[in-house]
């Protein structure tokens, strides 16, 4: 009785041991024994690649550092470029390639801009400062989805402040697409956490995200939507988007659109001021990404020596580093743009027309595709 009884307790412990191991690595990341290591993970990537026909580029492991893990464990990679020379006063740039899964090219692109600024044209790096995340989720890459594995497009799910109050409604608004699905509390998503990491450590002049298949460049930050009277800053950033559509072979026209809760545009650009720029490549055909290289090399290279705010100015947020300013515009009603004010010239006449000729919701859906 006496031995049963120890028996009992001791079967007892190990249950409650068992059940305390199972509750503990219970979090938003991966289980541990699910990591990756960069090899194995670049070894998949470079399959993928190859598949594609991607030859002249590859991820190479010892080239990136991880910022985390993905929920299937696949290695958030980014790195710094141009921060070691001291002599290096450039602007200090954000590149997010990869941010939605099945949007291939966009990884060719940060691919390619980290092999020509390391090896065609190092020179380059003495005067900009760069941080290129080049697969932002690994997870929807691998799946060919825009969501990452649990099901979150990770461009709705930045902590916005407007999140909380309008990104299930305006979800729901645009018929639930379960591609656009923001999660169920603002940067629940590991993948959204780093984009806001990354801008919170290297705190970027201006920011890069390279999506597609829309084939133009969205413009979030000062001045945003803002034709005339602009102030110098909003100039400059305005001037800037203007420049990479004419330096881009016509690939991307220069366009100004809303932002969305949760959406990189509304957190960086929006509340924080940083100047964002979204290139969306026309397809998301991986035959066409290296010809969608050839067509912005150039612009992008120049687009990241380019100081929006210049000597005189700084970014009022991270001066006043007082958390997010009150948001410019929290109205998601569809809107078309507002085509009786002064649009620049180089906005697109197709896109134009298209405002015209469709409802103001039909042309916002378009443009949400
Ligand atoms: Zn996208």
């Amino acid at each position: 009785m006496y031995i049963r009884l120890n028996n009992f307790i001791l079967l007892t412990a190990f249950i409650i041991a068992g059940m305390l191991l199972l509750a503990l690595p219970v979090t938003a990341n991966a289980d541990a024994s699910l990591q990756k290591s960069e090899r194995a993970f670049c070894d998949s990537v470079n399959q993928k690649f190859k598949d594609f026909g991607w030859n002249s580029i590859i991820c190479n492991a010892d080239r990136w550092m991880v910022y985390d893990y993905s929920a299937k464990g696949n290695p958030l990679l980014y790195q710094e470029f141009g921060f070691n020379d001291p002599d290096n006063d450039g602007p200090v740039n954000l590149i997010l390639c990869g941010v939605h899964g099945d949007e291939t090219p966009s990884i060719y692109l940060c691919m390619q801009l980290t092999r020509h600024i390391l090896f065609d044209s190092p020179q380059t790096l003495k005067d900009f400062k760069v941080v290129i995340a080049p697969i932002v989720n690994p997870d929807g890459f691998f799946a060919n989805t825009r969501h990452n594995s649990n099901g979150i497009d990770v461009n709705r799910n930045l902590p916005t402040k407007d999140w909380d109050k309008h990104a299930q409604s305006v979800w729901e608004r645009y018929n639930k697409d379960p591609r656009k699905f923001p999660g169920k509390q603002s940067g629940s998503e590991i993948e959204s956490r780093m984009q806001a990491d990354l801008i919170e450590k290297y705190q970027p002049d201006k920011i890069i995200s390279v999506h597609a298949p829309l084939g133009f460049l969205d413009y979030d930050g000062p001045g945003d939507q803002k034709y005339y009277n602009l102030i110098r800053v909003e100039q400059r950033a305005r001037f800037l988007g203007t420049n990479i559509e004419a330096n881009s072979r016509k690939l991307v026209k220069f366009v100004d659109y809303q932002f969305f809760p949760g959406s990189l545009g509304n957190y960086a650009g929006n509340e924080r001021e940083i100047p964002t720029y979204t290139v969306e490549l026309p397809t998301v055909k991986a035959s066409e990404a290296h010809n969608y290289w050839s067509d912005l090399k150039y612009a992008l290279v120049k687009a990241l020596r380019f100081k929006v705010y210049d000597k005189q100015e700084t970014n009022p947020f991270y001066a006043a580093k007082a958390g997010p300013r009150k948001a410019l515009h929290v109205n998601y009603e569809p809107v078309a743009p507002k085509t009786q004010e002064k649009i620049p010239e180089t906005t697109t006449r197709s896109i134009v027309q298209m405002s015209q000729e469709m409802s103001g919701y039909e042309y916002f859906k378009y443009l949400m595709n």
